[in-house]
């Protein structure tokens, strides 16, 4: 997995309060903390400001996380 799409998927873990998805990707994927940490945010701050989430959870079919703010 591409590193900016590690950060894509943990920005959606982030949306989703999905702690355990984080840090699977985190450990996996060899991100550093601080840039899991900074994606994690981006995602709970989409979530609160009401942007849709287009992962497979809520888009069916869709396998392309995606944020307006990309990192
Ligand atoms: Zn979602």
């Amino acid at each position: 997995m591409k590193r900016s799409q590690a950060l894509a998927w943990m920005r959606v873990a982030g949306y989703h309060a999905d702690r355990w998805a984080f840090t699977r990707l985190l450990v996996e994927e060899r991100v550093s903390r601080a840039a899991g940490e900074a994606a994690w945010k981006q995602g709970t701050e989409a979530k609160r400001n009401g942007v849709a989430c287009k992962c497979r959870r809520c888009v069916p079919g869709s396998d392309v996380p995606t944020f307006p703010q990309e990192v």
